[in-house]
């Protein structure tokens, strides 16, 4: 068969041409006029993908035709007619023993088996080069060309790109063009605040921390404050925690009028040190002045010697709650931090430096239902739709009754939203 030199257009071009916001979007366009007069290709699931990603198909309830896609992107980019090649079914690989072997010689994993089957296409329509942003993916494939038109001009007077790096850099998000069109879509919904992705967010969290119940706010440094309410700390009482972290687990106890004092690290770990702890309880029980709430830290990640903490706690009648800012997704004795095993409250902050961002927000996860519906309630102004939890609260109750010392609550007045 003979090689035509017309080139398959890769997804992410089609997805940048159309995205005002990408930084690549003018090049894109640019290749795309380029293309439409000399001919190029897209596999049928380019098309699928980019029809995605535009009309943020993951929600579109039916499946969608190549044909469908296909007229839906002529039409947005005015192109007189598109060149969809057929690319061969996940099926097909699985019966073909020669395809097989390959996909495990190249260890083509999960996300990738697009672009095998896209690469596949092309060999079987002897289309050789390919056009992508994604050039790192296809240069395995030894029959390809592979270039990527947005590394040399673009980016050569920015700083290093994540991937040409050896280590990971700090203070640098990576937004797909998945991200931008969900954020869109929900730019486009009734709801801006409060909507339907605050639930579905909280559920995400606590299915994949394994915990009871999620909060979600709008930072970590809200999520440690509400968190320390919801535990009752007030004036007089005292919080510890490491002296080697954000300022916001220590701001949180002056929140609420408490006092801080700092436990020291265990140098190897940069953790709240479990035997320093154990010493200053010992200390602080002579004088009386044991602490309420102790907030261990897991910095950058690496998960403190819970346990320890939590057998202290259960000796001296603190409540501990986890600073899990930098944690989430690391594990402790094989289990995901925030499972509050070892915690009443763990939190999360979704800051861009952290693990994922929000842009910036934060979440507290719990096994108490009690401590959630505090939490709830205290992030919504005590607000609440719920008519059962409805109570006018006398003048006598509705002052916070909370002696120093004592563990009971302050109480919280609820009021009906209408
Ligand atoms: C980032 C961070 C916070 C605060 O989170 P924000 O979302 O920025 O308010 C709290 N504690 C630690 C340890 C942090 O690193």
């Amino acid at each position: 068969m003979k090689t035509t030199d017309k080139p398959l257009l890769d997804s992410n071009i089609l997805i940048y041409s159309i995205n005002g916001d990408s930084p690549f979007h003018e090049k894109a366009l640019d290749l795309l006029v380029q293309y439409t007069h000399s001919g190029f290709y897209v596999a049928d699931i380019n098309l699928i993908e980019f029809f995605q990603v535009v009309t943020d198909g993951r929600k579109t309830p039916h499946p969608f035709s190549t044909e469908q896609a296909s007229e839906y992107i002529r039409r947005l980019v005015r192109i007189p007619q598109v060149n969809v090649l057929k690319t061969g079914s996940f099926h097909d690989i699985l019966q073909d023993d020669d395809a097989h072997a390959e996909v495990r010689r190249l260890q083509i994993k999960r996300f990738a088996i697009y672009d095998y089957l896209i690469a596949d296409c092309m060999r079987r329509h002897a289309v050789k080069l390919i056009i992508t942003g994604n050039a790192r993916d296809f240069r395995k494939f030894s029959f390809l060309d592979v270039i990527n038109p947005f590394t040399t001009s673009l980016t050569s007077d920015l700083r290093p790109r994540t991937s040409d790096l050896k280590y990971i850099s700090y203070a640098r998000q990576s937004i797909s063009e998945q991200d931008v069109a969900s954020v869109c879509s929900v730019l486009r919904s009734d709801f801006l605040t409060q909507g339907p992705k605050v639930p579905e967010f909280e559920q995400a969290i606590a299915e994949y921390c394994n915990a009871g119940h999620a909060v979600a706010v709008n930072s970590g440094t809200s999520a440690l404050h509400l968190a320390c309410l919801a535990l009752g700390l007030g004036i007089g009482d005292t919080l510890w925690t490491s002296p080697i972290t954000f300022v916001a687990s220590a701001n949180c106890a002056l929140y609420c009028g408490a006092n801080v004092d700092f436990v020291d690290i265990d140098p190897r770990t940069y953790n709240l040190c479990p035997q320093t702890l154990e010493k200053k309880l010992q200390a602080a029980q002579q004088t009386g002045k044991l602490p309420k709430v102790v907030v261990p830290v897991h910095f950058s990640g690496q998960p403190c010697n819970m346990e320890a903490i939590h057998e202290l706690g259960r000796q001296y009648g603190f409540r501990i709650l986890e600073d899990a800012s930098h944690a989430l997704g690391a594990r402790y004795k094989n289990e995901p931090v925030g499972n509050c095993r070892y915690s009443d409250i763990t939190v999360f902050s979704f800051h861009p430096v952290k693990s994922i961002t929000t842009g910036g927000g934060g979440m507290a996860v719990t096994n108490d239902p009690d401590l959630a519906q505090r939490m709830t309630l205290l992030r919504s102004h005590g607000i609440t739709r719920d008519h059962e939890k409805f109570q006018i609260v006398g003048v006598k109750d509705s002052v916070n009754e909370t002696e120093p010392g004592t563990s009971k609550p302050p109480h919280l007045p609820t009021f009906l939203l209408l």
